[in-house]
């Protein structure tokens, strides 16, 4: 285990009767870091972290959160995490600052500090502003500012927050993002989503989970990288010779599609220059030539529907 790891997780895997839910998870998550968790319905997110966060016993495998074991010192460990749950608990007929008063309480912050905690928590979520407020009368955007706030009300290293933007309108969602990544610096957050854009807006790192499995496991920019083109999209007015096509440098294959347009596949080298020379050549009357990068979801629906499931992992952190 590195010595900054904020989670460690090993072996982790829990049954429910014959269904194995999680199944050989382990990972690391450093100060800093945004761990975008994805993977789809039935996967095993909400198990894993229902047992990060202690609330769900492990069938084996072993979870330390800032250098505490999880299952042998579990107040103490807990201590270092806030958790916001996909329904918020919040309280709609109290106020924000009775709310967080009450949340500080419950998260057993001495009494003389609270006042402390309560404001602190207000001034980083940008809810300074509205303490006095009835949190039922708050837009859904402010409401989840809310749940971030008893989220980090005694400031743990480990926030960890599941689909924080469900529910909200395109403007809520950006300040919602942005405020997380402020917190990333601080903390270390893991946020499960099913929001592909999210991953790339927010997260430092992916986890890919499916079937139990961690099926990929890399940076964002490694996640990226990933995506960049293999393909070109080359549309000509006359017919091009197929065989032809298929013969240039680099290219894999040829793939017919309407109207005279080909997706040509390519590997090591882009065969540009060359379809570009031979155009001119044959006479084919090239009119389009567009790079076509794979969209993240193609690359999820890649390893989450495989049969076979590989494991792709590229950790720089662990
Ligand atoms: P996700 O959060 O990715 O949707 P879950 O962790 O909720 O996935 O579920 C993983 C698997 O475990 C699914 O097959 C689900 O049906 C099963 N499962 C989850 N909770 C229970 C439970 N309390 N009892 C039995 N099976 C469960």
């Amino acid at each position: 285990m590195s010595r900054e790891a904020l989670v460690h997780v090993e072996h982790l895997t829990r049954y429910y009767s014959q269904t194995c839910a999680v199944d050989d998870v382990s990972f690391d998550l450093a100060k800093g870091e945004v761990l975008g968790f994805l993977g789809p319905n039935g996967a095993g997110k909400s198990s894993t972290m229902q047992m990060i966060t202690g609330n769900l016993a492990p069938g084996a495998g072993a979870i330390s959160i800032a250098g505490t074991d999880l299952l042998e010192q579990p107040k103490l460990a807990k201590r270092e995490i806030g958790y916001l749950p996909e329904q918020p608990p919040v309280y709609r007929e109290l106020t924000v600052d009775e709310y967080l008063r009450y949340c500080a309480r419950l998260n057993r912050i001495p009494r003389s500090h609270v006042k402390g905690a309560v404001s602190s928590a207000k001034e980083r979520t940008g809810l300074a502003d509205v303490g006095r407020r009835l949190i039922g009368n708050l837009s859904k955007g402010y409401q989840q500012r809310v749940g971030i706030a008893q989220a980090i009300i005694h400031n743990p290293a480990v926030v960890i927050l599941d689909e924080p933007t469900v529910g909200l309108d395109p403007l809520q969602i950006r300040e919602i993002r942005a405020l997380i990544c402020e917190l990333g610096k601080e903390h270390g957050i893991i946020l499960s989503t099913h929001i592909l854009p999210e991953v790339q807006a927010t997260c430092t790192r992916v986890q890919i989970i499916n079937r139990g499995k961690l099926v990929f496991s890399d940076t964002t920019a490694g996640l990226e990288s990933r995506m960049n083109a293999t393909a070109l999209i080359a549309g000509f007015h006359a017919t091009p010779d197929l065989a032809t096509l298929q013969q240039l440098p680099g290219v894999e294959r040829a793939e017919p599609l309407a109207d005279n347009r080909f997706r040509i596949h390519y590997r090591d080298s882009n065969p540009t220059e060359a379809l570009v020379e031979q155009s001119v050549a044959q006479r084919w009357r090239l009119y389009e030539l567009t790079p076509e990068r794979r969209t993240l979801e193609q690359i999820f629906i890649e390893l989450t529907c495989s049969e076979e499931q590989h494991t792709h992992t590229a950790d720089t952190s662990q």
